[in-house]
């Protein structure tokens, strides 16, 4: 397959000779090609998206939602076939993850759509009985989208839903190797009638994306991706605006009143879903050491009964590969050092053989995780559950929060008093009782706290306006 870039509201090859052969991680196989796009092409993209923002800032409320309600209806027939692009693009399991992941990708715009109906200003009092003051909400303007590869559709779509529905414009710069299943769904874009340049999508490497965000047309940025790129981004951006949406390290408290099997299932759930590569998977379990043995024993029974690595294709299977070579040495990296450390491998523990690529990696648990170990440190974004011990709540928190990473943290716990103890103490964007990590919601605010190398902002439709301040001076004599 031949991929082209979306520039304009047009598909080209763009102006360079340059291009990225893609393979599947599912199966090993050549599965398309893709110009790579020169510093031209990205100019051509952001002078598209200048006069689209233009454009659609003098649009009515009423009209952006009308556009972002044909673009869901339009999304909403092609699900199943965009969901297969996925599954071999990303690895994830069609009938388990990919069909919802492509359908909710598409509730960002019916949500948006009515969000901006309902997005007002302020009428400010004055001093003088002569003067009025309101503030109006203005589009940002041109954004900048850097997206990863765990959620390929789905993350672009959290900026451009609300970001379109307020009238502001993006080059979305999605990694080559998971461009497919966007570029196929743009197609919606022209067809709902999105005017051109307001989405353009030039998906490439790192050099691509460092272009992109220190461009002077680029009024803003929006990143997700790891904390270690956020660095850098920050570092080159200059005065933009920016939402960063980077690396988590989620904890999993297990307190000892807890529902031990439901923490355990939760548990494993947060670490198998995508294979792990998730920004909010169960990345440490600190278990109260009272009911550690309990939880030891539940974790692997519901791992036994749950997870089923295979073809993601295959209706059963709940896990897929891993997506790419650089997260899978992660994982045989941190397993090692951990083990060296004195950690103690419970199932798993590596790579699958029988399969045709080398990225399907067994699910793993692991105990006794030392809290000093890479395992427990850095983000894995793998398929296992790390568990450490604390010897009770206070100890618990205390090991939560010696994390430069703060995103979504879980509880369990039987005791409301204690949950609420646990969500005033524990430092992250988002506190989950009763649940997974992995718990979301398309309209959840979702985001770093902040002190943390997680990031900031949130991708509401607020934070895609900018608030513009009239007053008038009414006195005429
Ligand atoms: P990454 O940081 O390697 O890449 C993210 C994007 O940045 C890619 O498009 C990449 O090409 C681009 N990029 C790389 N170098 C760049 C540079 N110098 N300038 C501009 N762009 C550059 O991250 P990844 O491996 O693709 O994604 C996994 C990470 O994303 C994990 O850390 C995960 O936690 C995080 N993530 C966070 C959230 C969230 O909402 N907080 C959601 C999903 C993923």
């Amino acid at each position: 397959m031949d991929l082209q870039l979306y520039i304009g509201g047009e598909w080209t090859d763009g102006t360079g000779d340059e291009t990225y052969e893609i393979r599947s991680p599912v199966t090993g196989e050549h599965i398309y090609t893709l110009p790579k796009p020169t510093p031209a092409d990205i100019d051509r993209a952001v002078a598209a998206a200048r006069a689209a923002t233009e454009e659609l800032r003098h649009w009515s409320a009423f009209e952006r939602a009308d556009l972002c309600h044909r673009i869901a209806r339009l999304w909403a027939e092609r699900v199943e076939e965009v969901a297969r692009i996925l599954t071999l693009e990303q690895g994830k399991p069609y009938h388990a993850e990919a069909i919802d992941d492509i359908a909710e990708s598409g509730d960002y715009f019916s949500i948006a759509a009515e969000d901006a109906k309902r997005l007002t200003g302020e009428v400010i009092p004055t001093t003088e009985r002569h003067r009025r003051m309101v503030t109006l909400r203005r589009p940002v303007g041109v954004w900048a989208a850097i997206t990863p590869w765990n959620f390929p559709v789905m993350i672009p779509m959290e900026y451009v839903g609300p970001g379109l529905a307020t009238g502001n414009a993006f080059v979305i710069k999605p990694p080559e190797f998971t461009a497919w299943a966007l570029l196929e769904m743009a197609k919606v874009f022209d067809e709902a009638g999105v005017p051109p340049g307001a989405i353009n999508i030039v998906p490439g490497g790192g050099d691509v994306g460092a272009y992109l965000v220190a461009h002077d047309g680029v009024d803003a940025v929006g990143f997700t991706g790891s904390s270690e790129t956020g660095r850098k981004i920050v570092a080159s951006m200059g005065l933009k605006r920016s939402i960063m949406e980077m690396s988590g390290n989620g904890p999993l408290v297990v307190a000892a009143d807890a529902d031990v099997e439901a923490a355990a299932t939760a548990a494993v759930y947060g670490a198998y879903y995508n294979a792990g590569q998730v920004c909010c998977a169960t990345e440490r379990v600190i278990v109260v050491d009272d009911v550690h043995d309990e939880f030891v024993a539940a974790t692997l029974t519901a791992a036994e009964r749950d997870v089923r690595l295979g073809d993601p294709f295959d209706p059963a299977t709940t896990m897929g590969p891993l997506n790419n070579e650089a997260t899978a040495e992660k994982m045989d990296r941190h397993l090692a050092d951990a083990v060296a450390r004195g950690a103690e491998i419970l199932t798993g523990g590596g790579r699958a053989d029988g399969f045709p690529t080398s990225l399907y990696y067994r699910f793993t648990v692991v105990d006794g995780v030392p809290e000093d170990s890479a395992l427990s440190q850095e983000e894995s974004f793998g398929p296992v559950v790390p568990i450490l011990v604390a010897r009770d709540d206070q100890e618990a928190v205390e090991i939560a929060n010696r994390s430069h990473l703060g995103l979504q943290a879980a509880v369990f716990t039987r005791d409301l008093s204690k949950a609420w103890w646990y969500a005033d103490h524990i430092r992250s964007g988002t506190v989950i009782v009763n649940d997974s990590t992995d718990f979301w919601e398309t309209f959840q605010p979702f985001g770093g706290a902040a002190g943390t190398d997680t990031g900031w902002g949130r991708q509401r439709i607020e934070e895609f306006t900018d608030l513009q301040t009239v007053v008038f001076n009414l006195d005429d004599g």
